[in-house]
C-alpha cells in the first residue's frame, strides 16, 4: 500500500478529462457584441447554446481566461444528476413545497435534456443514463436508506428513491460490506471533458466567438474589460462559478471548496463483471463526507471525494489541486470499497473547486435593469444544473415567459459568507466534523449525532 501510495503522490496535476485542443486566439482591442459571457464552462457554454438555439443572428462572444474547460467543467465526476445540493424540505422551508416539487421534476427532466441535445448536436459525451446508486455498508447508512425514501415519499415524490436491499444493490455495484441501497433512475455518466468540448465545438458552429486567455477583470454594465481588450455588449453573463470570489465586488458572495479525484487504468473484462461496474452506474456510499464513483466508457474507475481543506481568504491555485494526504485516503476508500482491485494502478490525479454560497443554494439571477445575468454555486451538483441554468438564463435575457423561470433557485439570493478568520474556522470545522461524523459511526455502529447537526445547520444532504 505504501509503494501505491507512493507512486500516486508522483502523479503530476492532469485531470484524465484533459486533452490538448487547437488553442483559441486571446481577445485584443474592442469588440460590439450582443452577449458577452466571462467563463467558458458548462453555464457560459449552456447559455450560449440556447441562446443562439431560439436567436441564430446573435453576436455571442465568450471570454474565459484559460481554456475551454478549464475550471470545474473540465475536472468533476462526471455524475449528470438530478441532485440539488439542499434538501427539499429545505427549498420548501425557503419557497413553498409546490416549488420544491417543481424544482424536482425540472432537474430530473434535465438530465434527459442533456441527452436530447448531445444526441441532436452529435456530441459524443459518452452519456449513458443508468441511474445512481448509494451503497448502505454499515448499519447506520441503512437507517439512512429507510430514512430517504421515507422522507420522500411523505414529500410527494414517493417514484425519486427506491430503497434496495443487499442482493440487488450489489448486482448493481458489487462492492464489499453492501447491506443495501438507495436507488434513483435520475441520473446519467458523462465524459466531462468531451462535454465541455463539444458543446464549445456546437456554439462556434452555431456562431459564437470564444477567446482563451483573457483574464476578465471588470464587469459593469454594458462593458467587459480584459487584460488586453474589451467588449461592448448590452448583455453581460458572469459564468465563473467558484473563481466568482476573486471578483472584487464578490468576495464573499461564494467559497471555493476543493473535490480531489483519482482515475485507474482501466479495468479487464474480468474485473468489470465481477465489480459490477461494467453497468456503468454512478455511485458512492451513503458516508457524510462525500465520494464519487463512476466507470468511464473505456473502462476506467473514477473515483473521488471532498475532504480537502478550505483555504484562508478563498485562495484558489493549481497547487491546492493536488493535497497528498487526501488522495491518498480517496484511494484507500475506494479499495476499502473493491478490495480486489489492490493491484490496479491509479494513472491520473488531480483536484478543482466548486462554488459554495453561504446557505448552499444555486442561484440563476438576471438584474433586468443593468442587463447582468449570473448563475452558479452548485456545490459539487453542476453538471446538470448548470444546463438548466443556461435554459433559464437565456429565458430571462429575452422575457421569454416558461414555468422554469419561476423555479426557487431563480434570482435566490443568499447570504454573504462570514469574514475571515471566522469563515475558514467554521468551514474548516464543517469538514473536519463530516469526517469525525463517519468514523464515529464506524466505531459505534450507531448515526452520528454530530452529522445531524452539520444537516441541520447547513441544509445539506
Ligand atoms: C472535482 C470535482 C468533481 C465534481 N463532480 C461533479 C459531479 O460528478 N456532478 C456534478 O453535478 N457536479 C460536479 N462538480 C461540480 C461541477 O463540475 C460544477 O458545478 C460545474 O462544472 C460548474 O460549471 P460552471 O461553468 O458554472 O463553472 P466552471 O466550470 O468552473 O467554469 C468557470 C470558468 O470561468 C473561467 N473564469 C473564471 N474567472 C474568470 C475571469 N475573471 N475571466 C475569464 N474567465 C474566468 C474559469 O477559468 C472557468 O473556465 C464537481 C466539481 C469538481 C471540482
Amino acid at each position: 500500500m505504501a509503494q501505491t501510495h507512493q507512486k500516486i503522490l508522483s502523479l503530476p496535476n492532469r485531470p484524465f478529462w484533459y486533452e490538448e485542443s487547437l488553442e483559441r486566439p486571446a481577445l485584443s482591442g474592442l469588440v460590439d457584441a450582443d452577449i458577452a459571457i466571462v467563463g467558458a464552462g458548462y453555464t457560459g457554454l449552456w447559455t450560449a447554446y440556447y441562446l443562439l438555439k431560439r436567436y441564430p443572428s446573435l453576436r455571442v462572444v465568450i471570454l474565459e481566461r484559460q481554456r475551454v474547460g478549464f475550471g470545474a467543467s473540465g475536472r468533476n465526476g462526471g455524475w449528470a444528476s438530478a441532485i440539488f445540493p439542499i434538501s427539499l424540505s429545505r427549498v420548501a422551508q425557503m419557497y413553498s413545497h409546490s416549488a420544491a416539487l417543481s424544482l424536482q421534476r425540472a432537474m430530473n427532466d434535465t438530465v434527459d435534456e442533456i441527452g436530447r441535445v448531445l444526441a441532436e448536436e452529435n456530441i459524443d459525451a459518452d452519456y449513458v443514463k443508468s441511474g445512481f446508486l448509494s451503497l448502505a455498508r454499515t448499519k447506520p447508512q441503512l437507517e439512512r436508506v429507510a430514512a430517504a425514501v421515507e422522507s420522500s415519499t411523505r414529500f410527494g415524490l414517493p417514484e425519486q428513491w427506491q430503497a434496495i436491499g443487499a442482493a440487488d444493490a450489489a448486482d448493481k455495484v458489487g462492492a464489499d460490506n453492501v447491506l443495501g441501497g438507495l436507488y434513483t433512475p435520475h441520473c446519467a455518466l458523462v465524459h466531462p471533458g468531451k462535454l465541455v468540448r463539444g458543446l464549445a465545438h456546437v456554439v462556434e458552429k452555431m456562431g459564437a466567438t470564444i477567446y482563451e486567455q483573457s483574464p476578465v477583470i471588470s464587469i459593469a454594465q454594458g462593458h467587459v474589460q480584459t487584460a488586453n481588450g474589451a467588449v461592448q455588449a448590452e448583455t453581460i453573463v458572469r459564468a465563473t462559478e467558484a473563481f466568482t470570489c476573486q471578483q472584487q465586488d464578490q468576495r464573499r458572495s461564494v467559497i471555493p471548496l476543493y473535490s480531489l479525484v483519482l482515475a485507474t487504468e482501466p479495468l479487464s473484462a474480468e474485473q468489470q463483471r465481477a465489480t459490477r461496474l461494467e453497468q456503468r452506474m454512478a455511485f458512492n456510499d451513503m458516508r457524510h463526507l462525500r465520494i464519487y464513483g463512476q466507470m468511464t466508457a473505456s473502462g476506467r474507475l473514477i473515483f473521488g471525494g471532498r475532504g480537502a481543506p478550505y483555504h484562508f481568504g478563498s485562495r484558489i491555485t493549481d497547487k491546492d489541486d493536488l493535497v497528498d494526504g487526501v488522495h491518498t485516503k480517496i484511494y484507500d476508500t475506494l479499495l476499502e470499497l473493491f478490495p480486489q482491485l489492490d493491484e490496479l494502478s491509479i494513472t491520473h490525479r488531480w483536484g478543482g473547486a466548486l462554488g459554495v454560497s453561504r446557505d448552499w443554494c444555486p442561484t440563476v439571477s438576471f438584474d433586468p435593469a443593468k442587463r447582468i445575468g449570473w448563475a452558479g454555486n452548485y456545490v459539487g451538483d453542476g453538471v446538470a444544473t448548470s444546463n438548466l441554468a443556461g435554459r433559464i438564463l437565456s429565458n430571462l435575457i429575452f422575457n421569454h415567459d416558461e414555468e422554469i423561470n419561476r423555479l426557487p433557485l431563480v434570482n435566490h439570493h443568499s447570504p454573504i459568507w462570514e469574514p475571515e478568520p471566522f469563515r475558514w474556522l467554521g468551514i474548516n470545522s464543517g469538514l473536519f466534523a463530516a469526517g469525525l461524523s463517519d468514523f464515529e459511526e464506524r466505531l459505534t455502529n450507531k448515526p452520528s449525532r454530530a452529522a445531524h447537526l452539520l444537516e441541520k445547520l447547513t441544509g445539506a444532504h
